[in-house]
């Protein structure tokens, strides 16, 4: 059997070290690495004979389910690039990707039909739903593929339109990732994962092809829901799951469930405040994992329970295999404790964006346009992008800090924090505050409590009431919708 290096090739792999284990586990049951194996190899043939020699690449519009995998899987055994399209765009911003990414068919749920029908696109649209049928039915053929597929990943878009970052996921590189992330984070081969993140990001991807190819079931559900996800950890007995900040916060809305399996949690996509690292840590144990990373670099750090309790706010110290330094704008290394922009290397292969382009470099290593520093225990804290920076009077605030000070204060639910302009200041803080269900705050409030814990210069002066704060499927808040 060929092993292309791609993505398909892991599921190959698996399928022949542990045929009857059960690789997904989503709303409708569970499927086995070798019945994963055998649809994704019949769904290459069905998607053969819809492309028909035609060129382009194969788009993803789904939620976590099965179908999600059986696709990637499937593409890649095809050798065509797959693109993962983030589930909130809008007809237009999906016409649009696809048009950048030459995507000629478009496996997507009949949720998104209507999206997907007012999107501009003449390739081949079909429902997943479909597809699962045609290829339970559809005999395996092999297909050869004329050159080794890539993954797309889109960037959350958090700074503009998402960039498609395009990756080589060669098996060579998912070992590296493997080892990497086995270094710092202790799961065993089998154990059931669930995966909350949305599998079109790279945090969701990234750990979802890292447990099949450790044999390990992903456990998948459609939406994120609290409740369902505790239940699911009870059900399967999951030894791990995977999700993004707000998600955690939204798990300690309920009441932890005693004796849970879990003994692992990863969270990444944003930045993990320290206070609710501690409640989730306090609610569910000593076993959270913070863990910094961006689409083109894939792992960049990754912070253990003891090094958040023992430095609150850090990521934790580079993942093995991985360089990280921090320098100024001259490209000059900053000493211990200085905050400059985080340079990474190392990572997965990154080929660059759709379209040209690629990150800024320095010495083969990838700048980042977060800000961040080192501690003197070689722990990586991130201050923040640069681009989120707030210059007040000459004073530099990152937003994350008051965000996370106002976040901890248990009449407020969220929080988000930008810069406005200013005819004296340049610009001044502007705070964007969801209320608790009884909560009677006023501004004055919110601002004499920020007073009472920040220098002046970080005390917002605007302080707006808002029902929700707009975020990405990353939890990143998007800055620069509250700045329009
Ligand atoms: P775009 O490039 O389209 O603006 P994006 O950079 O938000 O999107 P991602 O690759 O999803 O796209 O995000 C990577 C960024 O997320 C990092 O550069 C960093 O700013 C932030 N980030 C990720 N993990 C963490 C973490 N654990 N703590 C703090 N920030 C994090």
């Amino acid at each position: 059997r060929r092993l292309g290096p791609t993505p398909a090739a892991v599921g190959a792999l698996a399928a022949l070290r542990f045929p009857n284990r059960t690789a997904v586990i989503d709303d409708a049951g569970s499927l086995t690495f070798a019945e994963l194996d055998r649809r994704a190899t019949a769904l290459a043939t069905v998607l053969d004979g819809l492309l028909d020699g035609r060129p382009g690449s194969v788009g993803i519009l789904c939620r976590n389910h099965r179908g999600f995998i059986v696709a990637l899987l499937a593409a890649g055994r095809l050798g065509r690039d797959v693109v993962l399209l983030n589930t909130d765009f809008s007809a237009v911003q999906l016409g649009e990707v696809m048009a950048r990414e030459e995507v000629g068919l478009l496996v997507h749920d009949a949720e998104f039909a209507d999206t997907v029908q007012a999107a501009s696109f003449d390739g081949v649209r079909l429902p997943a739903e479909d597809l699962a049928e045609q290829a339970e039915t559809t005999g395996p053929k092999p297909v050869k593929p004329s050159r080794p597929g890539r993954v797309i990943i889109l960037t959350s878009g958090t700074t503009g339109t998402p960039k498609g970052a395009r990756h080589d996921l060669s098996l060579r590189m998912l070992m590296a990732a493997a080892f990497t992330h086995m270094n710092r984070v202790r799961t065993r081969s089998g154990e059931p994962v669930v995966l909350c993140p949305p599998l079109f990001h790279v945090l969701g991807l990234g750990y979802c092809t890292l447990s099949l190819s450790q044999g390990s079931p992903v456990v998948l559900l459609r939406r994120f829901d609290p409740a369902a996800v505790l239940a699911a950890i009870e059900r399967h007995r999951a030894r791990a799951m995977v999700a993004v900040p707000v998600m955690l916060q939204r798990l300690l809305d309920l009441p932890p469930p005693a004796g849970s399996p879990l003994r692992t949690v990863l969270c990444g996509g944003s930045a993990l405040s320290p206070r609710l690292a501690d409640a989730f840590m306090d609610a569910y144990g000593d076993i959270l994992r913070n863990a910094y990373g961006a689409t083109e670099t894939g792992w960049a750090a990754i912070a253990t329970p003891e090094d958040l309790r023992a430095a609150p706010g850090t990521v934790g110290r580079p993942t093995l295999g991985i360089t990280v330094r921090i320098l100024d704008a001259e490209g000059r290394e900053l000493p211990t404790g200085q905050t400059g922009e985080i340079f990474v290397g190392g990572g997965i292969k990154f080929s660059g964006y759709t379209g040209g382009g690629g990150r800024r470099t320095r010495e083969g290593l990838s700048g980042t346009g977060d800000l961040g520093h080192f501690d003197p225990e070689g722990r990586l804290f991130v201050d923040g992008r640069a681009d989120d920076m707030i210059v007040s009077g000459g004073e530099n605030v990152f937003p994350g800090e008051v965000e996370a000070l106002l976040q901890a204060h248990p009449g407020i639910t969220d929080a988000a924090v930008t810069g406005v302009d200013d005819e004296d200041f340049g610009q001044r803080l502007a705070a964007f505050v969801v209320l608790a269900e009884d909560s009677e705050l006023t501004a004055d409030d919110v601002r004499a409590y920020a007073r009472e814990q920040l220098a002046r210069y970080k005390v917002p002066r605007d302080v707006t009431f808002v029902e929700e704060i707009p975020r990405t499927a990353s939890g990143k808040i998007k800055h620069n919708t509250l700045r329009t």
